[in-house]
């Protein structure tokens, strides 16, 4: 029943579409032993689309039928990447329906959801219905993903986490794919991070991660791009929960802090491209117009009162603050994402099992980022914390993260490639 995946043999299309049907039957040993071969042997572009069509068809697939165009955008996850709650709103302002299935964040990747559910009785629970409704009546939705999502992917990925074959290119691709094919929409656009804080941190991994997915999309008649984007750095100044959430509603309040307008904007225009490939000429000043100058934050606005959230009783806000200042004075070096991603993780704004409840209020702020100027005793970021303990435990962990020196740094690349 379980088909063989040896180095010189292809799977066919009716052995996977066997195997992904049967999952619940077999033993877990053998799909261990499966997922082991593959991540040894690999799967081709063919039979990974095979896979993808096969895990994506063990749910329900989602129509938007009546409401597209619409698109769909997948990150593969980062510190600070509070890009969706930009992009959503963005993109509906400027006329194209967003149904927007997310994620929880796990490990020291942040998640959408979890964001969201910083806004006072915010709903991201909706039924297919009501996000239907809601995109009828104004164009955005952002909901959990459901339990028929994929679910095959569900059970290979539960396996997958405590074996080691997490990181296969053609088992991430197919994961990832597989939830977007069943997510419905017929433009996708997708994130692929690169760097200390992200899924696969060689450049050279996230490319070909990002070119597979982009082949299977294709293959499975979807309009798609990829962008590889950096993540040796945390995205913007606030990281965790709430705070990603406040520094939404400063950007969407016109403040254009560079990597998030920078990056959010040429998302836009690629995933309106997909859609539109001969846009008008002045798309990219329109795009920063809805962004920075309230169309966007309305459409936001719009849709945290459809989902019954409330933002005026106000962001959670951590009841222990502490400052670090900088120790000499120079330039900020690099601030590694990954650091900072488990310093956050450990204030408690993160979880290490899915069943881990979190805290909305805690995380960091930064005051400086790579590449600016400081004095001796300048803030240079701020610990939001649960109490004095937690943030000495953070002070400790972040000294080797941030370095002052006496050279500007390089800047470093927000975008490495565009994958058409
Ligand atoms: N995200 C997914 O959805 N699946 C993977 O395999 C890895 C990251």
């Amino acid at each position: 029943m379980i088909p063989t995946k040896q180095k010189s043999k292809k799977l066919t299309k009716e052995e996977i579409n066997s195997f992904i049907s049967n999952l619940n039957s077999i033993k877990d040993e053998e799909i261990i032993d499966w997922l082991k071969a593959v991540k040894e042997h690999g799967l081709d572009d063919e039979e990974t689309s095979h896979l993808t069509l096969a895990m994506a068809k063990s749910g329900t697939i989602l129509s938007w039928e009546g409401l597209e165009p619409t698109i769909d955008k997948h990150s593969s996850g980062g510190i600070g990447d509070k890009i969706t709650l930009l992009f959503a709103p963005l993109v509906a302002a400027y006329g194209i329906n967003i149904p927007k299935l997310s994620g929880r964040g796990l490990e020291i990747s942040g998640g959408t959801i979890d964001k969201l559910e910083s806004i006072s009785d915010f709903n991201t629970n909706l039924s297919i219905d009501q996000m239907k409704k809601q995109i009828q009546e104004i164009g955005i939705a952002i909901s959990s993903t459901t339990k028929d999502l994929a679910p095959a992917d569900k059970k290979l990925y539960a396996i997958r986490d405590i074996t080691g074959t997490v990181d296969s290119i053609p088992l991430i691709a197919s994961s990832i794919m597989s939830k977007k094919f069943a997510g419905g929409s017929k433009n996708i656009i997708l994130d692929v991070k690169t760097g200390s804080g992200a899924f696969l941190k060689e450049l050279s991994e996230s490319k070909k991660l990002a070119y597979t997915m982009v082949s299977i999309g294709k293959k499975l008649n979807k309009n798609i791009k990829a962008l590889v984007t950096d993540m040796s750095q945390p995205l913007g100044f606030k990281i965790g929960n709430g705070l990603e959430i406040e520094e939404v509603l400063e950007v969407l309040s016109g403040k254009d802090i560079f990597d998030l307008t920078e990056l959010v904007i040429l998302l836009a225009i690629e995933a309106i491209t997909l859609i539109n490939p001969n846009p008008e000429f002045n798309l990219e000043e329109k795009l920063r117009k809805i962004l920075l100058q309230g169309s966007a934050l309305q459409k936001f606005k719009e849709m945290v009162k459809a989902q019954k959230g409330d933002l005026e009783k106000g962001l959670p806000k951590a009841k222990h603050i502490e400052v670090i200042k900088s120790t000499s004075s120079g330039f900020i070096g690099n601030i590694d994402a990954y650091c900072i991603g488990k310093v956050v993780h450990m204030l408690g704004a993160g979880r290490t099992k899915t069943t881990d409840s979190i805290d909305h209020s805690v995380g960091i702020t930064l005051i400086k980022k790579a590449g600016e100027g400081v004095r001796e005793n300048e803030p240079i970021l701020e610990i939001h914390a649960k109490n004095k303990e937690d943030a000495t435990k953070a002070r400790v962990m972040l000294e080797s993260s941030i370095k002052i020196g006496h050279n500007k740094p390089a800047k470093s690349k927000l975008i490495h490639e565009i994958v058409k």
